[in-house]
């Protein structure tokens, strides 16, 4: 299987240095020539499989350049039980008759992220041999909050790797921030960013792109890499919990082999629901994707009018992960729709970088329209679905899960729609205590309390454990303090490097 850049100024290249490069050079993102397919019987002998066993075999229909043994052995360390805290790995809870929720977040770090780049290290580290490189690996992170926490676990003290993570330094949580900066790991480096998530993601984009300073490097023996969701190493490993859903649904009897499913995701970079996507163009029978959006709702309007415009006031929500204006594994997706044609996605997106939007045509929004639905929760709507939930399913959402049961709430009412919905969870509702607590308990119970005290009182009300990685966080040594502009996170680079 060959790899192609949706840009499609790059030669196609196998999956292995697809992973490595991680961006195209071309600024495009890889993609795969074709998509494999899982038919029914596939689906069959899926089931009753273990987690690891069963992700090993969903990713090796993608990276036909490492072994079913090789990715196995990756796997079964990535999600083995020293790292997730649940034999399921990703466990399947039914909420009400027509309602599963999938929990992504018993990783180390309690987000959906760790499904990801718990197996990516193994990826890359393998995607060096395999292309014999040599030297050692920078990974460049620009996080919203949860990926800089996931790639630091994933990559931490990772033999030939490097890893610096770039955050929005006012723009994360407080658990977020505390998660980053007590990293441990002598190949780790964490530094606040003056601006929000795009500032950071645009700044680390803009270096990926420098070749003065990748020659520099090169002069090191070191080479950068990604660990964004633009990493088809990031993005692969995501299939396997979609199809694992569906294997579950059937082998539980909550379904019937064949039977149609929604599956609704709290989208922010468009990775997570891209993998669903993928999992449906594989032949699960998938309806509809519901592509749930906080307050900025770029997605939900792209989705309803074809313009995708990213000049509108940027807010900070409740839900930070999701707090994007451009969402860039949406790239992929309209490289697919607009049948593989390289030269209209660059049209869109110089028009994204120069104008700040850009217009599909009506074909194509029509692909879109009929395979996507597109909602969104403002802030007071994503506190009333946790404080729901837990009143009438004693269920605890976190945030952003939240944002994604009210637009599936919303799409039932809207069109009536029965077929059973997988929600994805993308976090532990301790990740983002306060606001749950507030959502469960009121405003007053916030007051006087700092954040780390309310996630114990959030424990104590509900009788919920918390997760392994989120306890004791005031009590880690701080050891990450480096701060910057947009504008200096080049320097902050070569300082953390020495060149
Ligand atoms: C990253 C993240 C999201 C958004 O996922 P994308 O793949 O970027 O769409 C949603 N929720 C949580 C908790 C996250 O960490």
């Amino acid at each position: 299987m060959l790899y192609h850049s949706s840009r499609g100024q790059t030669p196609a290249v196998p999956a292995a240095m697809a992973i490595k490069l991680g961006i195209a050079p071309d600024g495009g993102l890889f993609l795969p020539a074709s998509i494999p397919s899982l038919t029914p019987d596939d689906l069959d002998r899926l089931r009753g499989l273990p987690y690891a066993e069963l992700a090993a075999r969903v990713v090796s229909l993608f990276l036909t350049d490492y072994t079913l043994e090789e990715l196995r052995g990756q796997a079964q360390t990535a999600y083995g039980p020293d790292r997730f805290d649940h034999p399921d790995v990703t466990p399947l809870i039914q909420l009400d008759e027509g309602t599963h929720v999938l929990e992504l977040w018993h990783g180390p770090t309690a987000a959906f992220k760790d499904l990801a780049l718990q197996l990516m290290p193994h990826l890359l580290t393998a995607a060096m041999a395999k292309t014999g490189a040599h030297g050692e690996i920078v990974i460049l992170v620009a996080t919203s909050g949860d990926t800089g926490k996931a790639a630091l676990e994933g990559f931490r003290d990772v033999p030939g790797t490097r890893i610096i993570v770039f955050y929005p330094s006012e723009g994360v949580s407080l658990v977020q921030k505390l998660q980053m900066v007590t990293q441990e790991g002598g190949n780790t480096a964490v530094v606040g960013v003056d601006g929000n998530f795009d500032d950071a993601q645009t700044g680390v984009k803009q270096i990926f792109a420098d070749r003065a300073i990748e020659a520099e490097l090169a002069g090191h023996n070191q080479h950068f890499s990604s660990a964004n969701s633009i990493n088809w190493g990031r993005l692969v490993p995501q299939i396997a919990y979609y199809v694992y859903a569906y294997v579950k649904l059937v082998e539980t009897g909550a379904i019937g082999p064949g039977d149609p499913i929604n599956v609704a995701v709290p989208t922010g970079n468009f990775g997570n629901i891209l993998a669903a996507y993928y999992a449906k163009a594989m032949g699960l029978p998938f309806n509809r994707l519901i592509c749930a959006s906080n307050q900025n709702k770029v997605l939900t309007d792209f989705i309803h009018t074809g313009v995708y415009d990213r000049r509108r006031t940027f807010h900070t929500t409740v839900s930070p992960s999701m707090d994007i204006l451009i969402s860039s594994n949406l790239e992929r997706l309209l490289f697919l729709l607009a049948g593989r044609e390289p030269a209209q996605v660059r049209l869109w997106m110089d028009s994204l970088r120069q104008e700040g939007r850009y217009q599909v045509g009506d074909e194509i929004l029509g692909q879109l329209r009929a395979g996507f639905w597109g909602g969104f929760a403002d802030e007071d709507e994503t506190y009333t679905a946790i404080g729901r939930v837990w009143r009438e399913h004693g269920y605890l959402l976190d945030t952003h899960t939240a944002v994604g049961w009210h637009v599936l709430e919303d799409y039932r009412r809207r069109t009536g729609d029965p077929t059973p919905a997988v929600l994805a969870s993308t976090a532990s509702p301790f990740k983002f205590g306060a606001a749950v607590l507030r959502a469960v308990a009121g405003e007053k119970a916030l007051t006087g309390r700092d954040e780390l005290r309310l996630v114990e009182d959030l424990a104590a009300l509900t009788k919920m454990p918390i997760p392994a990685g989120l306890r004791d966080l005031g009590a880690r040594p701080v050891k990450h303090e480096r701060r910057c502009a947009p504008a200096g996170m080049r320097a902050e680079v070569r300082d953390i490097l020495g060149i």
